[in-house]
């Protein structure tokens, strides 16, 4: 069942989201060679708790991990795909980093990622993060009353499609709210005009996970982080948005 939410959940999902948008932006601005993955993950922990929120990710049981996931935010670099567990790793020149980063906050969740570009990266990394991020807008815009679900997917995988890219098939974008995954599942891919009807105050996480290579991934004995199977790049963005009377409204964005 798909929970709609009144105005007034969504000004507090909002609040949660602009946590979400400052974290995000604070680890841009320190994500640099030579960082270390824990370090970020220590930064946006206490970003998260300096605002009265809980970082949604520590300790979350997944669908497939039998292990909580162990830290505040997800690190994934290059062929990591998601939920990459910060550590000792260190950041280079041009990598490919996607932060993921939840919170929850008066009984309500916010979830969004960025990848981010580290120094010099390659022309294929440029492409692959430009159209992600086109990916991620273009679904965005089909967030509007009336329309189907899949208009999100199809946007989505015909963005990929463009630059010969796949998309990923095992992880799919979620409805958000008093849980950080509600119904409906959002899928990448597919073709338009299916689903339920979208209406007003749904609230959704939409998150293209687009690769260089194939489509297939594997999750590493961590029990968490997913790679693609052969071994190279994948690009991820996340965004929370509500369905409005005035069109989508991007809650995880400052
Ligand atoms: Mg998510």
């Amino acid at each position: 069942m798909i929970i709609c939410k009144s105005a007034d959940e969504i000004k507090l999902m909002h609040r949660a989201g602009k946590i979400v948008a400052e974290v995000l932006l604070k680890i841009k601005n320190i994500l640099k060679p030579g960082v270390v993955t824990s370090y970020l993950d220590k930064v946006a922990e206490e970003t998260i708790i300096s605002r009265n929120a809980i970082p949604a990710f520590k300790g979350y049981l997944g669908r497939i991990s039998k292990k909580p996931f162990p830290s505040s935010i997800c690190v994934s670099i290059n062929e990591e795909v998601v939920h990459g567990i910060p550590g000792k790793r260190v950041v280079k020149n041009g990598d490919l980093v996607s932060i993921d980063v939840g919170v929850l906050i008066g009984g309500y969740y916010g979830d969004a990622a960025r990848s981010i570009k580290v120094g010099n990266t390659d022309k294929i990394t440029g492409r692959l993060w430009e159209a992600t991020y086109d990916a991620l807008n273009l679904g965005i815009r089909k967030c509007v009353i009336g329309g189907r679900l899949t208009d999100i997917s199809n946007q989505i995988e015909e963005r990929a499609k463009a630059d010969n890219f796949s998309v990923v098939r095992d992880f799919v974008g979620h409805g958000i709210g008093k849980n950080m995954h509600e119904d409906p599942q959002i899928l990448n891919y597919g073709p338009p005009g299916q689903g339920p009807v979208l209406k007003k105050g749904m609230v959704l996480a939409i998150e293209p996970m687009l690769n260089e290579g194939s489509c297939e991934v594997k999750i590493l004995n961590d029990g968490w982080t997913v790679e693609t199977q052969d071994g190279r790049r994948s690009c991820h963005f996340e965004d929370t948005v509500a369905i409005t009377e005035n069109g989508p409204l991007i809650l995880t964005r400052i």
